[in-house]
């Protein structure tokens, strides 16, 4: 979830700053928070000698950026020091040989996080309470990147269910069972928003359903394989103008990297025909 979207000083608030994607070139499973205190030395030694650097392009090395620093006198918050919100609205990131990189791209996790209203968004960084920058920026640390990943329309729904805020992790976990599936979200969200649309929000306070809905999960992805042709060949699959999230349960349960529009509606209607006959079917 990059800082480096956000309009305000940090991002998510003034409390928390993610840099999980800096530099946003690194090796898949690289974490921060594993090599913790070398990049602290790091981000002090940035900080200093930032405002003594020339303007100057220079190159990233490695796995780490010069750009990278502390934004607050307590070093709490860490970000990029050449964000135009640190510069008077100048964007001073050309000055890295990642500049344009660095401003093109976020994560879907963040892209999901600003769909939400503000109160939403609140909600949901409950779960990261108490987390500090490297552990917010941390995909096994933080649980909101795993969660974030089923996607507005649910995220909505359990906030609009929930009795309270989110106090602590466990306290959530406890309210909303289904939550600690093994289920990946980005690959099964399509299904999840289509049972809970007709369900009900309430589904998720059930402790059987994470079970259920694994189940049946996994037997709408297997006639959905054998349904389907895997060999390359057509469009990306992700570029087809259909539902952004029945594309993903298209690309990632199915491992449709390219399909044709035809093939993709047909699935779409086997699936949608799945999600109809469970809604019709079970009962919390
Ligand atoms: S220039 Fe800024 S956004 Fe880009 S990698 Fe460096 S710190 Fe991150």
């Amino acid at each position: 979830m990059p800082h480096r979207q956000a309009p305000t000083l940090c991002f998510p608030d003034r409390h928390k700053s993610c840099f999980a994607c800096c530099p946003p070139i690194r090796p898949a499973a690289y974490e921060h928070i594993q090599h913790q205190n070398i990049i602290q030395r790091e981000l002090r030694d940035n900080t200093r000698e930032f405002a003594a650097r020339g303007p100057a392009v220079a190159p990233i090395r490695g796995f780490s950026c010069w750009a990278l620093g502390y934004l607050d006198r307590r070093r709490r918050l860490v970000g990029c020091l050449l964000h135009p919100a640190q510069n008077d609205g100048r964007d001073l990131r050309y000055r890295v040989d990642y500049g344009e990189k660095c401003r093109r791209e976020s994560c879907p996790a963040s892209k999901t996080f600003l769909r939400l209203d503000e109160r939403g968004r609140r909600y949901w960084l409950g779960l990261a309470n108490g987390l500090d920058a490297f552990a917010y920026s941390s995909r096994v640390h933080n649980p909101l990147f795993g969660l974030l990943g089923w996607g507005p329309d649910v995220l909505r729904g359990v906030f609009r269910e929930a009795d309270r805020p989110i106090l602590c992790r466990e306290a959530f976990f406890r309210e909303f069972p289904f939550f600690s599936t093994r289920s990946d979200p980005a690959a099964h969200a399509y299904l999840l928003r289509g049972i809970a649309e007709r369900s009900g929000y309430a589904i998720f306070r059930s402790g059987r359903f994470r079970q259920v809905f694994e189940e049946f999960a996994e037997q709408v992805v297997g006639e959905s394989r054998r349904m389907s042709n895997t060999a390359p060949g057509g469009v990306f699959t992700h570029r087809l103008s259909m539902d952004e999230y029945f594309l993903d349960f298209a690309r990632l349960s199915v491992g449709l990297r390219r399909t044709d529009p035809k093939h993709a509606e047909f699935l779409k209607r086997i699936v949608d025909r799945a999600i109809e006959k469970f809604n019709s079917g079970f009962r919390i």
